[in-house]
């Protein structure tokens, strides 16, 4: 285990990396080039939505709405333009970034809401939050820094949604929780039925565990109650290891109650594909005075882009990028930080910017035993497709026996793929059967895959992942049985069950 600085630096790991990157990626890559198909004669897809129509992140799923709305009010005013929308018109949908990749927040030719309030209310005793369905995490933290206080559990980027990360429940990178729906006390929605009803762990139990991870086919949240933690001040340690080591250095992390924060990372490069790999666990500084104030990695992240997308099709720069991972970084963004700043990225730090491709995102959720057997099926999968990952970053997250499609049926591993894709028919066709073949894996292994990404998985690959989507799907007739909640996830997975 590698020492880490001492002092206050404003730089991140993640700022260094982007530092000693963006200084010298954009030159090289452009001397050294990048070897990727040739585009002529493909089929182009994808693309920005025509007026009239809505994509997702994935930029591959346009489909036309019969309109889309931004609802700004919050409260009682809140659920009455809820049960306006429920009342007539077609079917109706309610979304936050609309950062899911299979259309999860996008009903077709249905009625598209978005919600626009950031309002934070922190509990007097500083223990929970009740915090408006569409404040997104970036808002929250700006509500909570000043307050020496944070999100206990939220994804790694700030953009999304609170309502939207509940009914995704998501995961990140604090330790030791579960999904983030285990940090919610309580939400209010109102039912297809029109009925504002609190739903809870004592009051509506069945909803609750239903709509925690229900993609909001249960009904349409308002607000919710939700677990807050200290903002404090944090040390990384950097651990290099096997990729085949990375189970035993969860367990450690989570065994030991310093650590708040964890994470992993595998070289992606072809020739050693996921055979080295770095850990990083974040344990409170010594000192705990003066917090400054949440910052994210800002401008010298977005310089960081360079060295990243410097990997795109070119072999020797995902090389350079993996030293500067693991040699660079720790020694020049070793140092503390908060664990606000940690979380306060927004997803544009690393956008593509490449009207040719598209970034999509794949996880996988693992049994911590069958760690070195996931890593064997990644091999043998991902680098004899076309597809070129950029990334992976692993994490913990501890078993949720709530959520009615829950991922994590015992603790797991969660490795988070970032692909660049071509976005031709030839590059989504090769995705799909790429990702099928590696759910495939994953599911012989007793793990799962993650539903809000892109919508290749079969339907027979859906049910041995999530067993309980008849109960799921028979439940929600029975709450809307005119279908006034819908989405083109609810469309591909659940209608027919
Ligand atoms: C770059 C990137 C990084 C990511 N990192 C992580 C990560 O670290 N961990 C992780 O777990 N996931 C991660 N994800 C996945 C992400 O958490 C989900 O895609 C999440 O849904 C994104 O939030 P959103 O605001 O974009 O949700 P949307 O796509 O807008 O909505 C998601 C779902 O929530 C429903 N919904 C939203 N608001 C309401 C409401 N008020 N009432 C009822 N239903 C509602 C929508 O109908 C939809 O089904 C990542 C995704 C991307 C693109």
């Amino acid at each position: 285990m590698r020492g880490t600085g001492a002092g206050m630096r404003t730089l991140t790991r993640r700022t260094a990396l982007f530092v000693a990157g963006g200084a010298a990626g954009w030159g090289l890559a452009r001397a050294s080039g990048a070897a990727l198909p040739d585009l002529a004669g493909t089929e182009r897809l994808g693309g920005n939505a025509p007026e009239g129509w809505l994509n997702d992140a994935s930029l591959l799923e346009p489909t036309p709405v019969a309109s889309h709305e931004m609802l700004g009010e919050g409260g009682e005013a809140l659920a009455d333009a809820f049960r306006a929308r429920l009342a007539g018109g077609p079917p109706v949908n309610v979304g936050a970034a609309r950062h899911s990749m299979g259309g999860h927040a996008i009903p077709p030719r249905g009625q598209a809401l978005t919600l626009a309030n950031a309002a934070v209310e922190v509990a007097p005793d500083r223990r929970t939050m009740r915090v408006h369905a569409g404040a997104r995490w970036g808002e929250v933290i700006a509500a909570l820094d000043p307050l020496g206080l944070s999100p206990k559990v939220m994804q790694s980027n700030n953009d999304f949604g609170v309502a939207a990360t509940f009914c995704v429940n998501a995961h990140g990178w604090p330790v030791p929780h579960g999904p983030m729906g285990a940090t919610v006390r309580s939400v209010r929605m109102v039912l297809p039925s029109g009925e504002w009803v609190r739903a809870s762990r004592e009051e509506n139990p069945g909803l609750f565990a239903m709509s925690m991870g229900g993609y909001g086919l249960t009904g349409l949240i308002t607000d919710l109650e939700v677990e807050v933690a200290e903002n404090r001040r944090l040390v990384p340690a950097f651990t290099d290891l096997p990729g085949a080591g990375m189970a035993q250095a969860f367990r450690a992390a989570i065994a030991d109650p310093q650590v708040e924060m964890a994470y992993g990372r595998l070289d992606v490069a072809r020739e050693r594909f996921f055979e080295d790999g770095v850990f990083i666990a974040y344990r409170p500084d010594a000192d705990q005075s003066d917090l400054p104030a949440a910052s994210g990695s800002g401008m010298l992240s977005r310089a960081a882009r360079g060295i990243f997308r410097a990997q795109l099709g070119n072999e020797a720069w995902k090389g350079v990028r993996w030293d500067v991972e693991t040699r660079l970084a720790p020694r020049i963004g070793g140092g503390p930080v908060t664990r606000n700043s940690l979380i306060n990225e927004p997803v544009v730090t690393l956008d593509d910017r490449d009207p040719d491709r598209t970034d999509i995102l794949h996880e996988y959720f693992v049994p911590p035993d069958a760690f070195p057997d996931f890593l064997q099926a990644c091999r043998e999968t991902i680098p004899a497709s076309y597809q070129e990952l950029l990334n992976v970053t692993l994490r913990w997250v501890d078993t949720d026996g709530e959520s009615w499609l829950a991922y994590a049926a015992g603790p797991r591993i969660a490795a988070v793929m970032l692909f660049s894709q071509e976005m031709t028919a030839r590059g989504e066709a090769d995705m799909a059967r790429m990702t099928r073949a590696l759910i495939d894996r994953v599911l012989d292994l007793g793990g799962s895959y993650y539903l809000p990404y892109r919508p290749h998985a079969t339907q027979e690959q859906f049910l041995r992942a999530y067993p309980r989507a008849p109960d799921f799907a028979a439940r929600k007739r029975q709450l809307d049985p005119e279908g006034r909640l819908t989405s083109t996830f609810w469309d591909n997975y659940l209608v027919d069950l």
